[in-house]
This record gives C-alpha cells, sequence and structure tokens, in this order.
C-alpha cells in the first residue's frame, strides 16, 4: 500500500530518535562526542554548519557514509536545516545498520537560532568552484584544500628557468600569493626555457612580464613583485610574510643566504638547481631534515661550477625540476604525501635516469646542527670568495 507523507515521516520518528538542540549541544561537548552528519545539499553547508560536521547531502548518503563513518556502532547525530531531512537520513542509516542513529530536532535553524556556536568554510566564487573543480574531486584536496592553497603565500627566487613553471603551476593550481625575486630584465636567450616570458617582453623586467603572465591565466593571484637583488641586508624582510621558499636561483652566494635565511626563519625552501642536462631537487624544512649547508659545507671554488650563463642548459629541463619544486610545493601546503624531506630527487636526462637519494643532516652543521656557529647573516660573496666580481655571482635566475 503507498505511503503518504506523513505517514513516511511518522515511521521515521518512530525508527530515530530525536536530540533537541541543547542535547546534541551537551553530547557533542561530553566525552564521547558524536559524528554530526550535515545532510543537507552543499550550497547551504557552505553557508555555515557545526563545527567538525561532515557534509553528506541526502542524495549521497548511502554512497558516502561508509567511508566517513566506518564504525557502525559509532554514535551518530544527523541534522538538516529544520529536521525533517535528518528523520528519513536517520532512516536510511538505520537500514544500512547504523545502531546508534539519531536526529536533531528542529535542524541548523534551531542550533543557530538557539546562539550555539557554527562555523563557515572557505567562500568560493562560482568561478572558483569552476575554476579549482578537479581538486575538489580529490579527497586529499578538496575545499578545505583548496582553501590552504589561496591562503598561502609562496615566494620563489627567480622568475627564470626554474622559477617560470613553478610560478604557473602554483597560480594555475591557486595558490593565493605568489611573490617573485628577480631584477633581473628579459633578455632574448631566456626564452628558449624561461616561459614566463614573450618576446615581445625582450628589455622588460622580468618580475613584471611574470605578472602579466600570472595574472592573465589566473586573476585570483596576487603576485607581488621584489624587483632586487637579495643579499643580507634584505632577505629576511622579503622572506618574513611568506610561508614558502622556492629557490630557483642559480648562483651560490642567493643559495647560502637563502639557505641560512630560511633556517633561521623556520620557513621551508624547496631547492632545485640544473645544469646542461641534468637537474636536482629537494625540500629543507627546518627541524625535519638536512639543510643546504649539510650537504655542501664549502661553496665550490669560484669558477669550478658554472652557471647556465657559461655552460648551456637544455631548454625543457628547467620545467621538468620546476614542476618538481612546484609539487612539493603544494605538497607542503597541502600537508599531504611526503616531501622531498631528508631526499634528493636527481634527474639526468639523456639516460633517462631518476633516482632518489636519501640525505643526512649533519649534527656537526655550523647552520642547523647541534652546536651551530652562524647566528648571523654573513657577507655571502666573500663566503663564495667572490668578493672583487665575478661572473658566477651575476647570473641570472636558473
Ligand atoms: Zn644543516
Amino acid at each position: 500500500m503507498a505511503k503518504t507523507y506523513d505517514q513516511i515521516l511518522e515511521e521515521a520518528r518512530a525508527q530515530v530518535p530525536e536530540v533537541s538542540v541543547d542535547e546534541a549541544a551537551d553530547l557533542a561537548a561530553g566525552p564521547q562526542p558524536p559524528l554530526f552528519i550535515d545532510v543537507r545539499e552543499k550550497e547551504e553547508y557552505r553557508e555555515g554548519h557545526l563545527g567538525g560536521a561532515v557534509s553528506i547531502p541526502r542524495g549521497f548518503l548511502e554512497m558516502q557514509i561508509e567511508a566517513k563513518a566506518p564504525d557502525k556502532d559509532q554514535p551518530v547525530v544527523a541534522y538538516c536545516q529544520s529536521g525533517v531531512r535528518s528523520l528519513l537520513a536517520g532512516r536510511i542509516l538505520k537500514e544500512m545498520g547504523y545502531t546508534h542513529v539519531r536526529s536533531m530536532s528542529g535542524g541548523y535553524s534551531a542550533w543557530k537560532g538557539a546562539g550555539r556556536p557554527w562555523e563557515q568554510d572557505f567562500q568560493f566564487t562560482s568561478d572558483q568552484l569552476k575554476r579549482y573543480s578537479r581538486h575538489f574531486l580529490l579527497p586529499e584536496v578538496g575545499e578545505a584544500g583548496q582553501a590552504k592553497l589561496l591562503q598561502s603565500k609562496v615566494l620563489c627566487l627567480g622568475a627564470g628557468g626554474l622559477g617560470s613553471p613553478v610560478a604557473l603551476y602554483l597560480a594555475a593550481a591557486g595558490v593565493g600569493t605568489i611573490g617573485l625575486v628577480d631584477d633581473d630584465v628579459v633578455d632574448m636567450s631566456n626564452l628558449q626555457r624561461q616561459i614566463l616570458h614573450t618576446d615581445d617582453r625582450v628589455g622588460v623586467p622580468k618580475t613584471e612580464s611574470a605578472k602579466m603572465t600570472l595574472t592573465a591565466l589566473n586573476p585570483d593571484v596576487n603576485v607581488i613583485e621584489h624587483r632586487l637583488r637579495l643579499d643580507s641586508s634584505n632577505i629576511l624582510d622579503v622572506i618574513k610574510d611568506y610561508d614558502i621558499v622556492v629557490d630557483g636561483c642559480d648562483n651560490f652566494p642567493t643559495r647560502y643566504l637563502v639557505n641560512d635565511a630560511c633556517v633561521m626563519t623556520g620557513i621551508p625552501n624547496v631547492h632545485g638547481s640544473i645544469f646542461q642536462f641534468e637537474g636536482q631537487a629537494t625540500v629543507f624544512k627546518p627541524d625535519e631534515g638536512p639543510c643546504y649547508r649539510c650537504l655542501f659545507p664549502e661553496p665550490p671554488p669560484p669558477g669550478m661550477a658554472p652557471s647556465c650563463q657559461e655552460a648551456g642548459v637544455l631548454g625543457v629541463l628547467p620545467g621538468l625540476v620546476g614542476c618538481i619544486q612546484a609539487l612539493e610545493a603544494m605538497k607542503l601546503i597541502l600537508g599531504i604525501g611526503e616531501p622531498l624531506i631528508g631526499r634528493l630527487a636527481h634527474i639526468e636526462t639523456l639516460g633517462m635516469n631518476v633516482r632518489v637519494f636519501n640525505l643526512r643532516k649533519d649534527l656537526d652543521c655550523p647552520m642547523c646542527g647541534t652546536h651551530p656557529t652562524i647566528t648571523e647573516l654573513i657577507d655571502y660573496e666573500e663566503f663564495c670568495g667572490l668578493r672583487g666580481g665575478t661572473s658566477a655571482s651575476d647570473a641570472d635566475a636558473a
């Protein structure tokens, strides 16, 4: 016999005990808080929800509940806007074998009306919901992860070969603030690999050219130009507002300078370097792994490690290494996967040999060891034997 809406509701009430807003709040504050399931539509959830509640719209309940509440004896409290949909959802949960199901009477309206605390997740615009839809599909990223990306600040050192893929991919992925440090102008010889820049921008400052490209790709991104050369006097001021530094520079004084400043401030440094046909990338995260000085306590003698400008570099190579750096920066922001902390990825492109080496922290490291001897920034040109000026320190970003 067909049932009316009222009969269905009555049956649901008989099967699913209801709790008032006050009782739900007591349960939430108790020793074994139940899992609160918000069965409203995503749009309703986004506008505000109970803290810690998981969102499973009623239409997806059967499909998603087991992933979010695998233990069927776990107490759950379903709620919706007014207490009706959650009653019907509770009935489904009972049928699925959940043993401690309750529905919050009055729903979210009553909860909010009683002045109970609620939360609102990051508010995406309709364009953002489309732009980042492929991220939303990944449970490891989702809306919470995309909100983290949009609220994160990444500083790219160099808007050159490595900085180009790093900044392009981070901008596309929705990293909200991207800083670019470079004091150079676009040169025709850069265009073979530095894909942020275009032929008609030769002579334009690289940070300005990069900003045009990144903003055209994703207007969500706030691009900050730092048109300067980093040194001991300015680096701390430049990096202090960023969550992550991505080092794409091409000279040793800057590498040591960036390393020391990042260790001092605790900012993770996603390192990359390239040479002719090979490249490498790793993550120096203070307190969790080695730093650049653990690996290279001494700089190479001047002239022994030629730059791209002197030794040449294959066009696509910085794309490979820069993409690894961009990926590692994303993993750090999202807190997913295993970042390349204490490991170094090495790519040799002619034989296409990709290897990952384990790195060890040096307990005697003058910067991050047990008894550090470097406690302030030094003169890095002098440290690298370059005082007086040689080409290595003038080389542009890799
Ligand atoms: Zn170290």
